[in-house]
């Protein structure tokens, strides 16, 4: 069995679950016990607060945990990252009130800073000699410059919605984050094995979900320079019509470049193009 650690209710829970049940585990989210044993995969979810995960991991009461990069770095827990997992992207920022002159980071110096984050903001004050006093809040962060508690604040920052309605600019960005799932660094030889086969199967639907397959039609004298556009997996398909002189081309594209490669191939003879999502991908 996996112990798997995902956030109960918040921001991440959703992408949580859905993550998991997209690499076939079944199991019931009604949120209202802390642990869900699942089908299709050997694992119990466990539902926690978010900023407990690190923590249960290294512990090894859970075997591994999704949880944001920011809360895995002010945690400091002793968990290894396994692996990116590309939602709940953010950024931990400061911002000052949007009258506030600043030139650079010196202006911070003997300012307070309210924050939720004041192991990631004190090293990053550290790293450029600035001594500012960090006032700890748990919550609604952006409200301590209006309120006379600190004159910035060090917080989670998405669009930039909440500091503008709050008459906040952001000054600095300290670290990028996205959810990332966390494991234990002693599991045992069955959990490795267990996290692995996880592993596999999140490599799939990232693959797929990232790519698209693409069938189009081709008279006969154009298939060389089709194929030379298509990347493929390894490379296309290639089907011969019921009208003379005519194929049908199958590939994957990558949803980078997918635009580009679609006008190179109407501009080389592709015809009728069909373009569909991939449910999983395994190379
Ligand atoms: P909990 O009750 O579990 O402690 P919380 O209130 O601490 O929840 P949420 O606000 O649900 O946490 O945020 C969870 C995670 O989502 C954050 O740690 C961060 O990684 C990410 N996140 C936070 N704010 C944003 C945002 N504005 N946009 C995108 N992701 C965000
Ligand atoms: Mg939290």
């Amino acid at each position: 069995m996996l112990n798997i650690a995902i956030q109960k209710k918040g921001r991440m829970s959703e992408d949580s679950i859905k993550l998991l049940r997209d690499c076939g585990l079944r199991f019931s989210s009604s949120g209202k016990g802390l642990i869900s044993p699942s089908s299709g995969f050997p694992a119990n979810i466990y539902y926690l607060r978010d900023d407990d995960i690190p923590e249960y991991v290294q512990d090894g009461i859970a075997d591994v945990g999704i949880v944001g990069l920011n809360v895995v770095e002010e945690g400091q827990n002793n968990v290894v990252i396994s692996r990116n997992l590309g939602f709940s992207k953010c950024r931990l920022s400061i911002a000052i009130p949007r009258d506030m002159n600043y030139d650079g980071i010196q202006d911070l110096a003997g300012k307070d800073i309210a924050t939720s984050y004041p192991v990631i903001l004190s090293k990053y004050l550290k790293k450029y000699g600035i001594d500012s006093g960090i006032h700890t809040i748990s919550g609604s962060v952006e409200i301590a410059p209006g309120i006379g508690l600190a004159e910035g604040i060090c917080d989670l920052v998405s669009t930039g919605s909440t500091l503008l309605s709050n008459g906040l600019k952001e000054v600095e960005v300290i670290m990028k984050s996205e959810a990332v799932m966390i494991s234990n660094p002693t599991l045992d030889l069955e959990k490795q094995s267990l996290l692995e086969k996880l592993l596999f199967r999140l490599n799939a639907v990232h693959q797929a979900s990232t790519s698209k397959y693409i069938l189009l039609n081709a008279p006969n004298d154009k298939i060389d320079a089709i194929i030379d556009i298509l990347p493929g997996m390894k490379s296309p398909s290639i089907l011969p019509l019921a009208e003379d002189g005519w194929s049908s081309i199958h590939s994957v594209v990558s949803e980078d470049d997918f635009w580009e490669v679609i006008d190179q191939l109407k501009e080389n003879g592709a015809e009728s193009l069909l373009v569909v999502p991939i449910e999983k991908m395994v190379l």
